[in-house]
């Protein structure tokens, strides 16, 4: 767990899940995490289904507009998309001018990306495994993963790694502060473990990257409940490809 919340107050109980919120830094999680046993059955009953192929369109059209403004800030370079999904985010980033790779631990979904977008490179991975390789972007997207994760230090870790002195890293979740009472909280639409596992606030991610070297860039608005961080990494500037 990210915040071992020694005092923490219970939110409530959703689908047998304990809900806790830290009484000194207000994070809330699942106090009873499954484990990966427990998240792979979960998740191997996922399958990507046409319909979502079909909308591949207009998703690679919204990262597009979701992207510009780093590449505005980088130029070019290696993007790379951990939890990278169908791909639609690598391809708007290579459409962007980026060499795009995506990142991701289901095989059903690393085979429709390669099916959909032949043009990004994909592999079947964890961010763990990747960041070994020393492996170095200039950009590096992860977005809605971290709140479905029962282990978080880790991840990050390798997260951090992955970018360059002097890169980008975006980092999306559901907002931890668009819900701020404590009451009802299990009852929200976001509070849907084993799916969620930890709700962020944005001092959480702050904190969390700020330890890793990171310093906040700039913060995309957006009307969704949903916190939407770019992090710059501190160091020399110096592109990642070479
Ligand atoms: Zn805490």
């Amino acid at each position: 767990m990210l915040c071992q919340a020694k005092d923490a107050d219970s939110l409530g109980e959703r689908d047998g899940y304990k809900i806790v919120e830290c009484e000194a830094c207000q994070l809330r999680q699942v106090a009873n995490l499954p484990d990966d046993a427990a998240l792979d059955r979960y998740y191997a009953n996922w399958h990507m289904n046409d319909k979502y192929a079909r909308q591949a369109r207009k998703k690679v059209w919204r990262w597009l507009g979701k992207l510009i403004r780093a590449r505005l800030r980088l130029g070019t370079g290696r993007f790379l998309d951990v939890g990278c999904n169908a791909g639609f985010a690598c391809e708007a980033a290579r459409h962007l001018g980026f060499a795009a790779t995506g990142i991701e631990v289901s095989s059903d979904t690393i085979s429709a990306a390669r099916r959909i977008f032949p043009n990004c490179s994909f592999a079947q991975q964890s961010v763990q495994d990747h960041a070994k390789s020393g492996a170095l972007y200039d950009l590096v997207l992860c977005s809605e993963v971290i709140e479905h994760l029962n282990e978080v230090h880790g991840f990050l870790d390798a997260l951090g790694q992955l970018v360059r002195p002097g890169g980008l890293l975006i980092l999306t979740t559901p907002d931890g502060d668009a819900y701020p009472e404590a009451a009802g909280f299990v009852a929200w639409k976001d509070a849907n473990p084993p799916q969620h596992l930890v709700w962020f606030r944005r001092k959480h991610l702050l904190e969390q990257m700020g330890q890793r070297g990171f310093t906040l860039a700039w913060q995309q608005k957006t009307r969704k409940p949903s916190l939407r961080l770019v992090f710059r990494k501190s160091g020399q500037t110096k592109a990642a490809n070479q």
